[in-house]
């Protein structure tokens, strides 16, 4: 699958968050380990709002295949580890966007943990 911001017989360009993980763009590191990293939310929807992104450029959650099992779960374990140690093992909200009609602005898959406030289902 080629990546939107990808032109076909290009060299495929490093997403944004490519970059922030390369340290060519800033990025906020709340954690790190071999095969992820997670940052702050730059623009946050609720108290706590982190990004658990994979080093691995996977563009979206469909794009994942059965070789991807094993980082999914540790996404996931992540995830609710940086929601504990930060307080909210109470309450919060893991988010995953696949595609652009889901919410999608970014094609470089992640996971948003969400904390801090009520939140209402189903999502907007
Ligand atoms: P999506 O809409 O793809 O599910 O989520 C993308 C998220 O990335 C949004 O919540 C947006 O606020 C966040 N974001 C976009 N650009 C940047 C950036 O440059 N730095 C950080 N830390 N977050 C970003």
């Amino acid at each position: 699958m080629v990546p939107p911001e990808n032109t076909p017989g290009k060299t495929p360009a490093k997403t944004l968050f490519q970059r922030i993980i390369d340290r060519e763009l800033p990025g906020k590191f709340v954690h790190e380990d071999n095969q992820c990293v997670a940052i702050e939310d730059i623009n946050p929807g609720a108290p706590l709002h982190l990004l658990v992104i994979p080093r691995k450029p996977l563009p979206r959650l469909v794009d994942a295949t059965a070789e991807d099992q094993a980082l999914l779960g540790h996404l996931l374990l992540v995830a609710n580890r940086l929601a504990v140690e930060k307080g909210y093992g109470d309450a919060y909200r893991v988010v995953i966007n696949s595609g652009a009609d889901a919410g999608q602005s970014v094609f470089h898959l992640h996971v948003h943990v969400l904390a801090g406030r009520p939140f209402r289902w189903p999502p907007g």
